[in-house]
């Protein structure tokens, strides 16, 4: 078997012309690249149809499809139908399948520093994390810091800020919090249980029946859009905003290294305009999909859509710094990232301040 064959996924000659010794023709590589067919397939975490990220995972696939004219076709997996759904990273790493489609930070017992890639407590929200990724540096140092376990790191989605989880009692203050079991991943789930949380971390398809079996007291999944899908509105009564946790998540495409080199510089191309594309069309379908289905809530008698009170929020905000410390003060990596990522961040603040946060108190101005 050719090395492209194994780890590049299916690749064959096509259409009229093709070229090389098994077709009687000298070729160059360039017109051998053109003219193969790639068939790779995409693990994902999500479940099977789950709007936004699920079904962003499958039009992303065909739109490559599409886009390529048929040269490189993209099989799609949900989260346990190939590898299970927390074991992306390692299955593209290891060249199981030549994509995956998964936030970094449920890799963080592997890597600490792909946590940045996702979400950051109190860090950036979704404009600045983009910006920050395609224009101060952050995709340069993802894809460093990924090509270290063979693959190649791509932005593909982008939820916006989430809500910070449901709570099958209310939250009144800090003490409300101790001994409550919750789904919360990455480093929002250190925050809480430093403050008194027992934190876990289950796959979207498990978080209905834990919250409805009384095995977790709370969790927080993404916001409005996803969460009704999910259906759990209906196995909790409160729901809490701001997602502090998570203010601008992105979600990654990975690319096994030798797959990625296997694709001529073309594919490679269409692949990196596809991603961006998918970028802004997952965030675009979010902040459309949660209005509507906040304002279904809303209406709902059985839930409360509710502020953290000032105080929870700022003992996490304070835990949070810790935390982020710490992680720099034990992981290069995460230093590394973490002052790149902070510098944009603290001199993104005053024009948030003047634009974006202004602008939104403005609009809620009464004019009565
Ligand atoms: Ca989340």
């Amino acid at each position: 078997m050719k090395r492209r064959e194994f780890v590049g996924g299916l690749a064959v000659a096509a259409g009229l012309g093709a070229c090389g010794s098994e077709h009687g023709k000298d070729c160059t590589a360039g017109e051998a690249a053109g003219e193969a067919e790639f068939r790779w397939n995409m693990v994902t975490s999500w479940p099977p149809g789950l709007p936004g990220l699920g079904t962003g995972a499958a039009k992303f696939a065909a739109d490559i499809e599409r886009a390529s004219g048929g040269r490189l076709t993209i099989k799609v997996f949900a989260g346990g139908e190939l590898v299970p759904a927390l074991e992306v990273f390692d299955a593209v790493s290891r060249g199981v399948a030549q994509m995956g489609h998964d936030p970094s930070y449920y890799h963080r017992g592997k890597v600490p520093a792909a946590q940045y890639f996702t979400a950051i407590p109190f860090g950036q929200n979704a404009n600045e994390i983009n910006a920050w990724v395609y224009y101060g540096g952050g995709l340069e140092l993802w894809q460093e810091l990924y090509g270290e376990f063979n693959l190649v790191p791509f932005p593909v989605g982008q939820t916006g800020v989430q809500m910070a989880g449901w709570f099958n009692k209310e939250i009144r203050s800090v003490a409300d919090l101790i001994g409550l079991k919750m789904r919360i991943p990455g480093l929002g789930g250190e925050v809480m249980q430093r403050a008194g949380v027992m934190q876990v971390t289950l796959p979207a398809s498990e978080i209905f029946t834990s919250l409805q079996s009384g095995a977790v007291d709370a969790a927080e999944w993404v916001g409005p859009y996803n969460d009704v899908s999910l259906g759990l509105h209906r196995v909790a009564k409160y729901y809490y905003y701001p997602g502090w946790h998570e203010p601008g998540p992105m979600i990654e495409c990975v690319i096994n290294k030798d797959a990625w080199n296997s694709l001529p510089v073309d594919l490679q191309e269409l692949l990196k305009v596809c991603c961006r594309a998918a970028n802004l069309d997952t965030q675009a379908e979010y902040t459309y999909g949660n209005a509507l289905a906040l304002e279904q809530l809303t209406k709902d008698p059985n839930v409360k859509v509710l502020p953290l009170p000032d105080d929870v929020l700022a003992l996490l905000k304070k835990i949070s710094r810790e935390v982020i410390e710490e992680l720099s003060a034990k992981d290069p990596w995460s230093a590394r990232i973490q002052k790149s990522f902070d510098e944009f961040q603290t001199r993104s603040i005053a024009n948030q301040l003047v634009s974006e946060q202004a602008y939104l108190n403005a609009r809620t101005i009464s004019t009565g």
